[in-house]
């Protein structure tokens, strides 16, 4: 089942298949590294992240880690393989960097 609109009633469409999650600790370290799909509402326009993996691709325990999440930071900084969104738990300033997103903690 697809993700579904609660304003508009009717299914969420992916935008982007193929985008990367970086959640963060506080501290700015990466705590996990996933691979999901940007979606979006045909209707009001509004975009989710959704279609995650079943697991993320690297945790911060792995040794590989640090090279990954620099890979990760590269694409972000190229605007290569698709969007880079950094997460972190509390999030309150969304910035834009051709359609990248960033949220910062609280
Ligand atoms: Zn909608």
């Amino acid at each position: 089942m697809r993700p579904i609109c609660a304003h508009c009633a009717i299914e969420y469409a992916v935008k982007t298949c193929g985008v990367t999650v970086a959640v963060m600790f506080a501290s700015g370290r990466p705590y996990q590294l996933w691979n999901a799909d940007l979606w979006y509402c045909s209707s009001c326009r509004q975009e989710i992240i959704g279609g995650f993996a079943d697991h993320p691709y690297c945790v911060d325990y792995q040794s590989n880690m640090e090279a990954e999440f620099a890979k990760v930071m590269e694409h972000k900084r190229t605007n290569t393989c698709g969007p880079v969104y950094l997460v972190y738990e509390s999030c309150r300033i969304r910035d834009a960097h051709g359609g990248i997103f960033e949220c910062l903690p609280l």
